[in-house]
């Protein structure tokens, strides 16, 4: 679909601003990842779904901006700040073992993080790649698809 179409750079700077989404049975295991990883986040802005966000400020008194709940539009409220070009990157660990009421929501945010090229970890072993990677500390140049064709087509 995308195939030799033009693309442009959106550069994600040195300091990140990074999603953080755990579904309920992960969420332990995100406030875990957190500890591990807290001086690191501690150089980036955050960002979370209502209770995840509250959880991790609780646990950790990291900076934290609180959204939705994601069951709420927590997890559309990240897509629309990922369109908006305000989240660089998204750790989201996901429960593939569940049915959840915003199934929906959750489909629409990875497509929507696909879409802008957003780094994405939905697991703790990617997420752990994510943060260790030297693109961390420096900026990168993402780059996006240029849908101009796309916006011009003729209907
Ligand atoms: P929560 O939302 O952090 O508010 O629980 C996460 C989700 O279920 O998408």
């Amino acid at each position: 679909m995308t195939q030799g179409n033009p693309t442009e750079i959106v550069e994600i700077k040195a300091t990140k601003h990074i999603a953080l989404i755990a579904h309920d049975s992960r969420k332990k295991d995100m406030i875990d990842w957190c500890g591990e990883h807290k001086a690191e986040l501690n150089k980036h802005f955050l960002y979370g779904t209502g209770t995840t966000a509250k959880l991790i400020s609780e646990a950790h008194e990291l900076p934290i901006r609180g959204l939705k709940s994601g069951p709420l539009g927590g997890d559309q409220q990240i897509g629309s700040l990922i369109v908006e070009g305000e989240i660089d990157m998204m750790i989201f660990f996901w429960d593939p073992m569940s049915m959840h009421p915003h199934d929906p929501d959750v489909k629409a945010l990875l497509r929507i993080a696909t879409l802008y090229n957003i780094p994405i970890a939905t697991n703790r072993s990617s997420a752990d790649f994510l943060l260790t990677s030297h693109h961390m500390n420096t900026a990168y140049p993402r780059k996006i698809i240029n849908f101009d064709a796309y916006l011009k087509r003729h209907i």
